[in-house]
């Protein structure tokens, strides 16, 4: 389709920006928008007869499909199945089945290994994969059905019309120095109007949270948490009978006030997929995750399965963990919301693969309604929260509604909690438990210094986070305008050192921030930002704005 043009007064050059007219908008390629696209493009296929066609446009901030792509992975496989059919699934790029799986509670120096593994963690006969390889398969299949998926492209806004019905997306400008001002390569950045956005960018998404406040779609929701996830893949040396194996822990280094456990999942003979998951909930501002990361894998347990290991592979992302009771409304003029950015995760499983696949489907379902109908309606798009009611996800997230809270109580509560929730199917504990958000949650610093475990280990895998950050692959545009602002620095000084000792200096996974040499506030170095938005949820004043950089910049996951 050819674009017309507009000019626009916003743009800092006055040039005039192309305008095209789509039917479907993704913005996002995680498996949730891949998933809700070759559902809407299958449909059209196989029921959709002799009509044209419908325009879909996949929009990914990162440099390619799946660079900004971060999870375990192990795959509740049955709602992949409905999506591929057999054929298809039988190509799904798989890293191994899971044949066995332990759950071990640590000390510092013991592990004592669980007889069972709890129900809700048991994944055996699941995937293990690399979702980041997923998705660039997905996006494939995507094409082959018809959209047209563009990397490299940031999507900055959502267009609405004058009655606030979202009409289409606007793309960031490139070529703008870090002044704001454009360079000799500037170029404007499309409007791409379209019927449906569907909003896919994964936790505390940059346009999904301005979107839910300004409709209020979370007014009857309670506050979202997060946790964050630290990865690596770790390379051993070939040892059979490794691949499969899925071990999970809980406890040691992680403090019974602290939410949270490791993993180790056994991709290959040879790689280990491995991380810590750490509740943004927590209370010390003294804190680092990092630092928790490299005592977990100092453990003599966990030592024992990387020995002789080198780290080929690092991220970090946030989880969302508010649960049910968090869900926001997923349906707005114009908008549906899915996958982790709508809070589809199941935080007790530490499962989300399975959920964002469901909520493609039904988003898939919803969009193949509304173009057989020429109907594009508020009316019809809401169908799309009564499809993501009757799935199995949903269920498990009811059954499980309020053990995330119990744990903002403490280790044993939430132990307990999932218990019960268990053997009663959800009934108990009852009522709606009420969470804290994160930023609030962080208390005075009462000393000065970072909650370390004795690092022990190898060093080969014991690596700083600048070295970790080598693996992640990040490059960001230098001259552009920082995507990290703070708000007002002032405040750094005045408040956040006396008080916090300015947290966001450890809670970073990618060492973005720096104490000033003057000691009265932070160096950013945001060239290093793995876009894990972490900052800006634990910051206790509220005082970090992340903001999208230039479409291409962050990590480039390739395996992770
Ligand atoms: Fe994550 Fe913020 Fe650090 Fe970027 S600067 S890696 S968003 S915590």
């Amino acid at each position: 389709m050819q674009p017309a043009t507009s000019t626009t007064a916003g743009s800092p050059a006055a040039r005039p920006r192309d305008v095209l007219q789509v039917d479907v908008v993704c913005v996002g390629a995680g498996v949730a928008s891949l998933s809700a696209a070759l559902r809407f493009l299958d449909r059209v296929r196989s029921e959709g007869g002799a009509s044209r066609p419908p325009h879909v446009l996949i929009f990914d901030k990162g440099r390619d499909v799946g660079s900004h792509v971060l999870s375990g992975a192990v795959v509740d496989p049955r709602p992949l199945e409905v999506l591929l059919g057999q054929e298809r699934m039988g190509a799904l790029p798989v890293e191994a089945e899971v044949t066995s799986e332990a759950f071990y509670y640590l000390t510092a120096a013991r592990a004592w290994k669980l007889p069972v593994t709890p129900p809700p963690m048991r994944s055996r006969g699941f995937l293990m994969v690399s979702l980041s390889k997923v998705s660039r398969w997905l996006a494939t299949l995507c094409e082959q059905a018809g959209a047209e998926v563009y990397a490299g492209c940031a999507v900055t806004e959502l267009l609405e019309s004058g009655d606030g019905r979202v009409v289409g997306v606007r793309l960031g400008d490139r070529g703008l120095d870090r002044m704001g001002r454009p360079k000799p390569n500037f170029e404007p950045g499309p409007d791409v109007h379209a019927q449906v956005v569907v909003l896919g960018e994964g936790a505390s998404g940059a346009l999904t949270e301005p979107l839910i406040a300004r409709k209020r779609l979370a007014a009857d929701s309670h506050v979202t948490t997060y946790a964050l996830g630290i990865k690596e893949r770790i390379r051993v040396p070939a040892r059979p009978g490794q691949r499969g194996k899925v071990v999970h822990t809980f406890g040691y280094p992680l403090d019974a006030a602290t939410y949270g456990g490791g993993f180790l999942y056994g991709l290959s003979d040879t790689d280990w997929a491995v991380g810590l998951v750490v509740g943004l909930d927590y209370t010390d501002p003294m804190l680092s995750p990092h630092e928790l990361f490299r005592a977990w894998k100092a453990h003599p347990m966990v030592r024992a399965h990387l020995a002789e290991g080198r780290v080929v592979g690092y991220g970090a992302k946030v989880i969302p963990e508010g649960g049910y009771f968090a869900v926001p409304r997923l349906v707005t003029e114009g908008v549906l919301l899915v996958g982790d950015g709508a809070g589809l995760l199941d935080s007790v499983r530490l499962k989300g693969v399975d959920l964002a696949v469901e909520s493609g489907l039904a988003a898939g379902d919803t969009l193949f309604d509304c173009w057989r109908h020429g109907d594009w309606s508020l009316g019809r798009l809401a169908e799309y929260e009564n499809r993501i009611r009757k799935t199995a996800g949903w269920r498990r997230l009811r059954r499980y509604r309020n053990v995330r809270a119990c744990f903002q109580r403490g280790l044993w509560a939430g132990v307990a909690a999932t218990a019960v929730s268990y053997v009663t199917a959800g009934f108990l504990p009852w009522g709606r438990i009420r969470m804290e958000p994160d930023a609030v949650r962080t208390r005075p610093a009462t000393g000065d210094s970072i909650r370390r475990a004795a690092v022990v280990g190898d060093p080969a895998l014991q690596l700083d986070i600048l070295t970790d950050l080598f693996y992640s692959g990040t490059e960001h545009e230098e001259d552009q305008p920082c995507h990290l602002v703070i708000k007002d620095p002032a405040r750094c000084a005045s408040e956040c050192l006396p008080k916090f000792r300015a947290p966001c200096t450890r809670v970073c996974p990618a060492g973005v921030y720096e104490l000033a040499e003057d000691g009265r506030g932070v160096r950013i170095q945001a060239a290093n930002c793995l876009h894990c938005g972490t900052c800006e949820i634990k910051d206790p004043l509220r005082n970090i704005e992340w903001k999208l950089p230039e479409g291409g910049g962050g990590p480039r996951y390739r395996d992770m």
